[in-house]
C-alpha cells in the first residue's frame, strides 16, 4: 500500500511515544535478554554469553539455545569444562554456531581464570572478548549490572530513525545520538520496548503504520510502503 498516512502529525513527544509502545508490546514476547534475566539467568556472564549466541539469530532460536547451554553448564567454570563440540550441540541451530562455541568457551575460560568466575561489569573487559561488540556489552551492563546504558540493535536503529527522532547511518551512530537526546530514564528500557515493537509493528519491510499507536507522532522517514 502506498503511504497516505502523513497528515496531521503532532510534535514528537518521546514520553508519549514510549508510553504508547509500552502498552502495545505487552501482547508480544519480551526481548530475549530481558526474558532470559526473568528466567533466572541474569548474571553478566549469562547475559554476555547469551548475547554472543543471539548475534544474527532470531530470539525464538537463540533464547532456547542459551537456556539449553545454561541448564547443562550454569557457571563459567562449568562452561569452560565443556568441549567446543558439546557447546555446538547445545547452541545450534543458532547461526555461526561453531565460531560462537569457540567464543563462548574462551569467554568462560577467561572469566574462570582471570576474574574468579565473575565477569566484571566493565565495558572494556566485555568488549575484549571475541564476538562481543558494544551492543552486547551495553545490553549486559544495562540488564545485569544495573548500569544506565543504551543498547542499539537493528530494531532500535530502524524505529528511532523512522520516527525522525534520530538521523544516523548505523546502529552505533544512532546510539551516540540517543545518548544526547533520550532521557536517561529510558536508556535501558528502549531496547526492551523497541525490539518487540520492531519485530511485530514497525517491521523492516511493510511496517504496520495503519494500526500503529504512534502514527500521529512518527515522520515515517524512509517508509515508501506500509500495511
Ligand atoms: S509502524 Fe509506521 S508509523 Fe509506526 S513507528 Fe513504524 S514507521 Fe512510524
Amino acid at each position: 500500500m502506498a503511504v497516505n498516512l502523513r497528515t496531521e502529525k503532532r510534535p514528537f513527544n518521546i514520553h508519549t511515544v514510549l508510553g504508547r509502545i509500552r502498552l502495545e508490546v505487552k501482547q508480544f514476547a519480551d526481548a530475549a535478554m530481558f526474558d532470559l534475566a526473568d528466567q533466572g539467568y541474569a548474571t553478566p556472564f549469562h547475559q554476555l554469553a547469551a548475547c554472543i549466541i543471539s548475534v544474527r539469530t532470531r530470539d525464538e532460536v537463540s533464547l532456547p539455545a542459551a537456556i539449553r547451554l545454561f541448564k547443562v553448564a550454569p557457571t563459567p567454570e562449568a562452561v569452560s569444562q565443556l568441549s567446543v563440540k558439546r557447546i555446538v550441540e547445545l547452541i545450534r541451530p543458532s547461526s555461526f554456531y561453531e565460531t560462537k562455541a569457540y567464543n563462548i568457551r574462551d569467554l568462560a575460560l577467561r572469566v574462570a581464570a582471570e576474574y574468579g568466575g565473575e565477569l566484571p561489569c566493565d565495558f572494556e573487559v566485555m568488549t575484549s572478548f571475541r564476538g562481543v561488540g558494544p551492543k552486547c556489552a551495553n545490553l549486559t551492563l544495562g540488564i545485569a549490572c544495573g548500569a544506565t546504558e543504551i543498547s542499539v540493535d537493528i530494531h532500535v536503529h530502524r524505529v528511532t530513525n523512522r520516527w525522525g527522532f534520530v538521523t544516523a547511518p548505523s546502529p552505533e551512530a544512532t546510539r551516540r545520538v540517543l545518548e544526547e537526546r533520550l532521557p536517561r530514564k529510558y536508556w535501558v528500557e528502549i531496547n526492551r520496548l523497541l525490539v518487540p515493537f520492531g519485530k511485530h509493528v514497525c517491521t523492516g519491510s511493510l511496517p504496520k503504520c495503519s494500526v500503529c499507536p504512534v502514527l500521529e507522532y512518527c515522520r515515517q522517514v524512509g517508509v515508501t510502503a506500509h500495511r
